[in-house]
């Protein structure tokens, strides 16, 4: 639903100089350079050419046109001869979406014995390119610089990532974030400022009670909890007392109800992303776990204990990763297992883990929970698979949004849980724990993370740089030593650039 209806513009800069064969020519390579893509099988979205730019009435025009357009997620510009910058200007003062700027060249390799000054000024994308790059830098316009010939793999795949972070910008400014109650009191890290948020990262968080939910839930008929129940049954395995006829059965059902009536909640409200918290439950019977799990899988960003940051963070991340393998999930920081060189951090959360990051057949159970004062909770339990990916975060630091992702290796655990209620991911951050936690609680991380397995560390590179947002980075080369002063440049550098 996210990429149908989107396409990025192809437009190429050139001047009218060099007489009408070049003009000619570089429409030709053009159209054939953009087919040529499209045919590769790389790209997630459609690229469509827009035409060859000569003067600064033509790019106004059509920068215009791809700010206006819906369809149009972002704009990808390459100079096939010498574009005279200044006539960038006013296209560029006027756009605002994502901005990648291809450096190629039509023709691969050097033609030796044929090449003259005709060929030179028509293939002049390594001269014609520094000229734009200058114009971005002096506009202090971020954009993502793709270097290498166009049907190179690596080319395409990071064209391709980007791609993937457009369709998620654009999905973000049209997103609406629900939030049942508010944060979970006195907590600092998930709060913020909910009003930059939407004017920096686009999404639009709005407030409701748990009782608009409660009254939804008593909306929903017998029939189609029964239906549900068969999807429950056909996919997950009931635990002894879930199973129907015994204690725990009417706990599955309530819910089941409580899935449908969040789900169609979400729907009426048009949202992508939602909040709980288990101090308001008003209404309800339980938390909602297992709901909040096969939503997430859908594709609704989540964040327990009202953390819509989280929440619109995993929504975004989830769009990115779409149709990629691997899973994307809301995860907090537990409980820690220090074992030297393998020390590791269990992943949990009361129930609120995503299916989509496990290879196992989940296993349906009802467990007490200590707080929320409520009905025991049904929930899936289960274990994330082996692999490496990402866990990033975005907090407020008062002048400034700062994401932080940290690359991490999930392992299986030494041992079965049995006992542990609740599905869980054991994982390494990266360098090691000792430095990959420093990091994070140096730079004031959440203990909630939007986590997944399909994105690399360029889709956070990407994001950070579309948003305008800081980034700090925690992988195999990060020390302390570096981050700290990594963080020190970063502090002035957002005092001056407000
Ligand atoms: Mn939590």
């Amino acid at each position: 639903m996210e990429y149908k209806n989107m396409e990025i513009w192809f437009i190429t800069g050139a001047q009218l100089l060099y007489g009408g064969d070049a003009v000619v020519a570089v429409e030709a390579h053009s159209q054939a350079m953009v087919e040529g893509l499209n045919q590769s099988g790389k790209l997630p979205l459609k690229l469509v050419y827009k035409g060859t730019v000569n003067s600064s009435s033509e790019v106004e025009a059509a920068f215009k046109e791809a700010g206006n357009a819906k369809l149009c997620a972002g704009i990808i510009t390459w100079m096939h001869t010498f574009s005279p910058a200044k006539m960038w200007i006013k296209g560029l003062q006027s756009y605002h979406k994502p901005l990648l700027h291809l450096h190629t060249q039509f023709n691969r390799e050097i033609p030796w014995e044929a090449i003259d000054m005709d060929f030179m000024n028509l293939n002049q994308s390594a001269h014609g390119d520094r000229e734009f790059g200058h114009i971005l830098s002096r506009m202090h316009k971020n954009r993502k610089v793709v270097v290498g010939h166009w049907t190179e793999a690596n080319v395409q795949e990071r064209i391709a990532v980007w791609m993937r972070v457009c369709a998620a910008w654009a999905d973000a400014r049209e997103m609406t974030l629900v939030r049942f109650g508010d944060n979970m009191n006195q907590v600092a890290v998930t709060d913020g400022d909910r009003l930059e948020a939407e004017l920096r990262l686009g999404y639009h968080v709005d407030y409701y009670g748990i009782g608009d939910l409660a009254e939804v839930k008593d909306s929903v008929t017998e029939d189609e909890v029964n239906t549900l129940l068969d999807e429950y049954q056909a996919l997950y395995t009931f635990a002894g007392n879930c199973r129907k006829g015994t204690g725990n059965y009417e706990q599955i059902r309530h819910a089941a109800r409580l899935e449908i009536a969040l789900g169609r909640f979400l729907k009426e409200k048009d949202a992508k992303a939602f909040t709980t918290n288990f101090n308001a439950l008003h209404g309800l019977n339980q938390l909602p776990g297992l709901a909040c799990q096969r939503l997430m899988a859908e594709g609704y960003g989540f964040g327990a204990e009202g953390d819509w940051k989280t929440a619109a963070l995993m929504r975004t991340m989830w769009v990115m990763a779409k149709g990629l393998p691997g899973g994307t999930s809301f995860l907090e920081d537990y409980t820690y297992h220090f074992n030297g060189e393998k020390s590791a951090v269990l992943q949990a959360h009361m129930l609120e883990v995503s299916p989509e990051i496990t290879a196992q057949k989940p296993r349906l159970e009802v467990h007490p929970l200590g707080i929320g004062g409520k009905a025991d909770p049904a929930r899936l339990v289960f274990t994330a698979h082996p692999g490496s990916g990402w866990a990033a975060t975005i907090v407020d630091m008062g002048n400034r949004f700062r994401m932080i992702a940290n690359k991490v290796e999930v392992i299986e655990p030494e041992a079965a849980l049995p006992k542990l209620p609740v599905a869980s991911a054991l994982w390494i951050p990266q360098p090691d724990l000792e430095t990959g936690a420093a990091a994070w609680i140096l730079a004031g991380g959440t203990h909630h993370t939007s986590f997944s397995y399909a994105l690399t560390r360029e889709f956070l590179e990407d994001y950070a740089d579309v948003a305008g947002i800081e980034l700090l980075l925690i992988d195999e080369e990060t020390t302390i030593a570096g981050f700290k002063s990594e963080m020190k440049l970063n502090e002035v550098y957002y005092l001056l650039n407000k």
